[in-house]
């Protein structure tokens, strides 16, 4: 069996996102303690997670009595009551979990958990529609944005662009974007270098500040 130490993660709130959440940390081998206050849920999940305890997270007590300050990191991933989200973000804080990741609902929301303490604030709902709206309407195959501005994103050769050479195009100076891979459909991706030609039909993998790579992948 794993051992509880600095590795694990605490997910709290086995909803539709922290289920999913919990089952990819456990694809990924991290040991995962979840929590939620349902015996339903607790029954439900039991079988496809290592462990799975029912308490209700908002309870210092209870989590103190869990281990949970061996963890080195806990997900609230309660998002219907604000209430409860808030009050296990405080509990956390006050167990001393060094990374608190906390699920918002609402900008308010993610004020208020920033405010009592979380480390990092996510709003999967929101994320995901916009990475879905950008894969639908534009050239974009795949697209991950960092913070402070940055996105890398496999991008469709524009039309216009096709059959010319990166020493000839300068996508840094011109659209602000660094083509870093470039590839053949069915075939792998190569490092580009000042003469790769940009392939019909090709596939590109392209860095830079959101805005220009959106740009960049909306382009005919
Ligand atoms: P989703 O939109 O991901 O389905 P929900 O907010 O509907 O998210 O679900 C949150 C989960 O968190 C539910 O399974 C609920 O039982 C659990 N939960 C809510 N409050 C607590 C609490 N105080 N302690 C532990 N689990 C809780």
């Amino acid at each position: 069996a794993r051992r509880a130490d600095s590795g694990g993660i605490v997910v709290i709130g086995l909803g539709r996102f922290g289920c999913h959440l919990a089952g990819s940390l456990t694809r990924m081998n991290r040991e995962v303690l979840a929590i939620d206050r349902s015996p339903a849920k607790v029954q439900r999940w039991s079988a496809q997670l290592d462990r799975v305890v029912q308490a209700d997270a908002t309870e210092e007590g209870a989590l103190r009595q869990l281990g949970i300050s061996s963890f080195g990191r806990a997900v609230v991933a309660i998002g219907a009551s604000v209430e409860a989200s808030v009050l296990t973000v405080l509990a956390l804080v006050e167990l001393g979990v060094p990374q608190i990741w906390a699920r918002a609902t609402s900008q308010k929301h993610a004020k208020i958990l920033a405010s009592v303490g979380a480390h990092h604030v996510i709003f999967p709902e929101a994320e995901t529609g916009d990475r879905v709206a950008h894969l639908i309407v534009s050239r974009l195959l795949d697209f991950i944005e960092f913070d402070d501005d940055f996105a890398i994103a496999t991008v469709r050769v524009p039309e216009s662009l096709v059959g010319r050479t990166l020493l000839e195009l300068k996508p840094e100076e011109r659209f602000g974007v660094r083509v870093v891979g470039a590839k053949l459909p069915g075939e792998r991706f190569r490092y580009t270098s000042d003469d790769t030609t940009l392939p019909q039909g090709g596939v590109l993998i392209v860095e830079g500040g959101i805005d220009q790579v959106q740009q960049f992948a909306g382009m005919r």
